[in-house]
């Protein structure tokens, strides 16, 4: 078993660094917000108070942060790179920009370090459960060193190519399910003008072309999926303000390579609307009220 540092313990990193340690893992955890430690402390991880003392004899490094500068300030500015023994192994599993990505990866050749990104999905509810998805991108060799740390974390570890790819797979998938969840919610409430039950065009429409994940198991009504958020007053689930972080981060990729992503570009201004109203904290699929005009 190995000594892991893990740096940021939020609504993700708290239940995964608990994770490591019933897996067996020596954790050593840091955030630089001390109420946000008190899970991890619970779960048996040793509460350090700075990264160097965090990444101070670990083999692993995992972070969990909000976006790509706190990861640059992490492995850069507070010292992970050059604090950790050479050869050491950086995960980093937060959401974050495919350039800075690959820039990190590059940062972390230099210091004669190995790195994959392993975004994940699952939300807070499978970073309890160790049910995530890794999407993971690196080296043959920095994926087979990282796998079983993921597979403590999650159920599903996939190599999704070279540097910066598992990031690529986070924001592409995410932005079909945006499109799909905007395309959903447009259908049930013109089915609602026609006269048609949700639960009707539910049963149609989940075994017919317009199945999909949105519809199938996330339905945005009540009724026909009863354990979607629109059955618990829309409350997260993944909220909506997580979901624009991401189609945003889709955006200014899709620039970068010159992509045309016009429906994602639509999904991400309607999510912007969404959430300028005041509803980031409200589940993706609550942009149904938004829709259907209130
Ligand atoms: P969060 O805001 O709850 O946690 C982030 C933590 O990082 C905070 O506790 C913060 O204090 C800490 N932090 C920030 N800068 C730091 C620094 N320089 N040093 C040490 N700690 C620092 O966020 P979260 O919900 O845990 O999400 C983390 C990442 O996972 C994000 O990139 C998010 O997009 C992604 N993600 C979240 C979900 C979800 O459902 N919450 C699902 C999939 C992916």
């Amino acid at each position: 078993m190995a000594t892991i540092a893990f740096i940021g313990l939020g609504n993700m990193g708290g239940p995964m660094a608990a994770n490591l340690v019933k897996a067996g893992h020596k954790v050593r955890a840091y955030d630089m917000v001390p109420q946000a430690v008190g899970r991890a402390r619970d779960a048996g991880c040793t509460i350090v108070d700075s990264v160097a003392a965090a990444v101070k004899d670990a083999e692993t490094v995992v972070t969990m942060l909000p976006a790509g500068p706190h990861v640059r300030s992490v492995f850069v500015e507070s010292g992970a790179l050059s604090g950790a023994a050479p050869g050491s192994l950086f995960i980093d599993s937060s959401t974050i920009d495919v350039e800075s990505a690959r820039s990190l990866h590059g940062l972390a050749a230099e210091a004669g370090m190995e790195m994959v990104d392993a975004p994940v999905s699952g939300g807070a509810a499978g970073a309890v459960a160790a049910t995530l998805t890794f999407m993971v991108g690196g080296s043959d060799a920095a994926f087979a060193r990282a796998r079983p740390v993921c597979e403590a974390m999650g159920k599903t570890v996939i190599h999704a190519g070279g540097p910066g790819n598992g990031q690529a797979a986070k924001i592409c998938n995410n932005m079909i399910l945006g499109v799909s969840m905007i395309g959903v919610c447009e259908a049930l409430v013109l089915a609602e003008k026609l006269g048609l039950d949700h639960q009707k065009l539910y049963d149609i429409s989940s075994k017919s072309s317009g199945s999909c994940w949105s519809l199938n198991t996330y339905c945005p009504v009540p009724g026909p999926v009863p354990a979607s958020p629109a059955n618990n007053d829309y409350k997260p689930g993944f909220a909506a303000a997580m979901m624009l972080k991401d189609l945003k981060l889709a955006q200014e990729a899709a620039q970068t390579v010159g992509a045309t992503t016009p429906m994602g570009a639509a999904a991400a201004a309607l999510y912007g609307l969404f959430v300028g109203g005041g509803k980031g904290g409200t589940d993706f699929s609550g942009i149904i009220k938004m829709i259907r005009g209130n």
